[in-house]
């Protein structure tokens, strides 16, 4: 059993937090006065809301933002434990939030998925008497009023440039952009023609506001980004109320400040876009009109929310982009979102992980500044790590072939008993029987002994495993000199824990079930998802190195006291592995076990 896995509490990994930058911004900036005064009016909002306000009660407040196209999978989980882990550790909220600015590929089945992987990783999103689930759409009137109030300070414009046209002014790396011909129309101009987007007098694609920036940033996301386009699309809660959407860089800052978030982390990929959440916050956040100093009424309230970056989790053998498992499950190679070998956290489930190994996998992994690859063995080495403690023992046979106790009357047959957790002897003993035909493993006989096999072959004698010890006597053979059966004598005076037991002296110890009793069931078996290690990396198609040998289903004998299991319970199967239940498949009439991981690991270099 591991330390780790000991230390584990129910909530989740409760180990001395390891030290990571993101810790440390914190701790620096709740030294500072400004973030000791925070008002937090109990629901998101503009200045106006805020103002005034009591105190904040979290000591910061982070948040989730998932859009809602996809199921969540284990890079989700690493942002989840990020944020959801530091709020829960500084004595701060997380808000759930739904970034759902992006209407078509958008749905209430996705938003569901949402909410249920984040509560099945043991978090809460509910703190300090606030719900704090929130969606970006309720926004759109406050996100709509901040675009323009950007147009009425001189700081956005509607462009009508073609698309052709914008994208070649846009410029290069190496080359500045041209300003739009629409770059220095008069306020009210633009203003009247946003109007009239939002009124849907323009068609789809013939407009977009733009932020005034500088088009010869060296920061292309700097030269005047578009930060609303029409798109006259259906959106899954605000149905056909708006034609105009707002891009996700102008949406999510002011959702970090509509919810008084005080560190909005996300991956390293957002790290150009900072300048545009600060540019963006700070002028709606602003007293004075910058151009000709004219007094304001700020949209929003300091402090501001802060973007800060971290690396993305990157996983060998698995591929973590919500789009790409979506092709995985519309091309048909996989069974769906919670196919066993899915990175999906509904997949993940289904497959025998847990919360509490998810959460130690995250922990073990922390935080850091810089892209890397995270060996799968991690993964699985904190699910073993976590298992191990608690799965109850039981003897399945995967590859069964009869073994033919010949000394004994058809009739035979005997008690034995196992413990439930060899470290744990308050859960008790299993009970089984022991007759005349058992099923062991076909790889546990061996006609011509290879060197060093110690288990059965004509001539030797092994124990099985909690019952007693036999001396092979034979096989029988069928077509192609295939092994059919097994013959063996049993010793009656040799049974585990009885006196006298162990002066057989046996180097073998092999597992079985009874025939008459075992519990016949489909037994799934898992490989890795792809055969290259680095499946969609340096633009390549991860669909090339799909393992068509991911799934191995086989027809296993299980110990007979498993027919009553009920989904939820971890089992290791002796030398296999562990094993749960299928979610959706399993049956009392009908059993279906997945194999969660091997007993070793398989995976590390
Ligand atoms: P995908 O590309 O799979 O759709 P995404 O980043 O577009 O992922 P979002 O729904 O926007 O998905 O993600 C919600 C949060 O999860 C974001 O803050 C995002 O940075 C984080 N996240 C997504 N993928 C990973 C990952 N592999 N590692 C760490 N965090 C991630
Ligand atoms: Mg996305």
């Amino acid at each position: 059993m591991s330390d780790s896995a000991n230390k584990n509490t129910a909530a989740g990994v409760d180990n001395a937090p390891a030290s990571n930058f993101l810790r440390n911004i914190i701790d620096s900036d709740l030294k500072k006065p400004e973030y000791q005064v925070r008002p937090w009016a109990g629901k998101p909002g503009g200045a106006d809301v805020h103002e005034g306000a009591p105190a904040d009660p979290a000591a910061i407040r982070l948040r989730f933002p998932p859009e809602p196209n996809g199921y969540l999978h284990v890079g989700h989980a690493k942002a989840i434990c990020v944020n959801f882990g530091l709020a829960q550790e500084y004595g701060g909220a997380c808000h759930m939030r739904f970034d759902d600015t992006n209407p078509e590929k958008e749905s209430e089945e996705f938003a569901d998925s949402i909410l249920d992987a984040v509560s099945w990783l043991g978090f809460k999103w509910q703190n300090f008497g606030d719900d704090n689930l929130y969606y970006a759409s309720d926004y759109f009137e406050f996100m709509y009023q901040a675009a323009e109030f950007l147009i009425q300070a001189g700081l956005a414009y509607v462009d009508e440039q073609n698309a052709d046209d914008m994208r070649a002014n846009r410029g290069t790396l190496n080359q500045a952009g041209v300003d739009s011909p629409f770059r220095n129309r008069p306020v009210a101009e633009s203003l009247a023609r946003f109007r009239a987007m939002r009124a849907g007098e323009l068609p789809d694609g013939a407009a977009v506001l733009r932020a005034k920036i500088d088009m010869a940033s060296p920061n292309m996301n700097m030269r005047d980004p578009a930060i609303y386009r029409i798109r006259r699309a259906f959106h899954h809660r605000t149905a056909d109320d708006w034609c105009i959407y707002p891009m996700y860089t102008f949406a999510h800052p002011i959702e970090d400040a509509l919810e008084r978030i005080t560190h909005s982390f996300c991956t390293l990929e957002f790290e150009d876009q900072r300048p545009f959440y600060d540019w963006l916050l700070g002028n709606l956040a602003a007293q004075h009109n910058a151009a000709d100093g004219t007094v304001l009424q700020p949209l929003l309230s300091q402090p501001l929310p802060k973007q800060i970056e971290f690396a993305r989790l990157n996983l060998s053998y698995v591929v973590t982009s919500k789009r790409k498992l979506q092709q995985l499950v519309t091309e048909n190679k996989l069974s769906g979102w919670d196919d066993p070998r899915m990175p999906t956290i509904v997949g993940l489930r289904r497959r025998g992980y847990t919360p509490e190994a998810i959460q130690l996998f995250c922990a073990r992994i922390g935080v850091s500044k810089s892209d890397s690859w995270i060996d799968y063995s991690v993964l699985e080495g904190a699910l073993r790590d976590t298992l191990d403690p608690v799965a109850h023992r039981a003897v399945a046979v995967l590859d069964p072939i009869p073994l033919i106790l010949d000394n004994v009357d058809d009739d035979w047959a005997d008690q034995c008993s196992a413990p439930v957790h060899p470290h744990h002897p308050e859960w008790g003993t299993r009970q089984f029987t022991i007759g005349k035909r058992l099923w062991i493993e076909a790889e546990d006989f061996q006609e011509n002994p290879e060197k060093k096999f110690f288990r059965l072959f004509p001539g030797n004698k092994v124990r099985l495993r909690y019952g007693y010890v036999i001396e092979c006597t034979g096989c029988d053979k069928g077509e192609h000199g295939k092994v059919t059966a097994v013959h063996a004598n049993v010793f009656l005076d040799s049974k585990s824990g009885t006196p006298g037991a162990d002066t057989y002296k046996v180097k073998g110890n092999i597992h079985w079930v009874d025939s008459a009793h075992a519990l016949e069931a489909t037994v799934r078996l898992y490989d890795r998802l792809f055969t290259e290690e680095h499946p969609d990396a340096g633009g390549k198609n991860f669909m090339d190195s799909l393992n068509p040998k991911s799934l191995t289903e086989v027809k296993a004998y299980l110990e007979a006291g498993l027919k009553d299991t009920w989904s939820g319970t971890v089992y290791q199967f002796e030398r296999h592995g562990y094993f749960v239940p299928d979610l959706k498949d399993h049956t009392l009439n009908s059993p279906v076990f997945n194999r969660t991981t091997t007993l070793k690991d398989s995976w590390s270099k």
